[in-house]
């Protein structure tokens, strides 16, 4: 149970890890309600990676070019019912199931509906996330060298995303690219 005078229950909850100062930056702008506006501006551009097939498309070329190695994916798919948060990072699965008396092992990638709406570097880092789950299971030292050999900002467009989850959870936010990519 988190204690009630833990300064990260609540939205903030997703900034858990980081040093104090980018925390109290991101608890400042969350109360004045500048922060929504604030990554907004940063990253203006919503993807165009609408659709299962473009999703699946955009995973494999990253895999191509960065795991060429790994296990291939069976699956790759938007996911509506990953909505709540803790979910939210994706998830990457291993279905393993019976087939000629041989148990083989299914891989997929689950993206957050949430994503669909969101700015390409966001889309990027969840990726580069799951990708590297195929190769390091655990979020550890390894789990992040690779994460930032595939993508230098890995770092900065998490704690985005993260920053963007808050704004999320405290009831604005979900919406921010909807809007920016329904102008004209
Ligand atoms: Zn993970």
């Amino acid at each position: 149970m988190p204690r009630s005078d833990d300064p990260l229950i609540g939205p903030l909850r997703y900034l858990r890890g980081y040093p104090a100062p980018l925390v109290s930056e991101v608890r400042t702008l969350l109360a004045d309600g500048s922060l929504a506006q604030r990554l907004l501006k940063k990253y203006p551009t919503p993807h165009a990676v609408r659709n299962d097939t473009a999703l699946y498309d955009y995973v494999g070329a990253l895999k191509a070019r960065h795991l060429r190695n790994a296990a291939p994916l069976a699956k790759v798919a938007w996911d509506g019912k990953l909505a709540s948060i803790h979910n939210a990072l994706g998830t990457h699965t291993r279905v393993a199931r019976v087939q000629g008396g041989k148990i083989t092992t299914r891989r997929e990638i689950r993206i957050a509906n949430l994503f669909r709406d969101a700015p390409p570097e966001f889309l990027r880092m969840i990726v580069v996330h799951e990708l590297a789950h195929l190769k390091e299971p655990e979020h550890d030292k390894a789990f992040y060298q690779l994460c930032c050999r595939i993508e230098p900002d890995y770092h900065q467009f998490e704690f985005d995303v993260r920053a963007w989850l808050c704004c999320v959870d405290a009831g604005g936010g979900a919406a921010l690219w909807q809007a920016a990519g329904a102008a004209p």
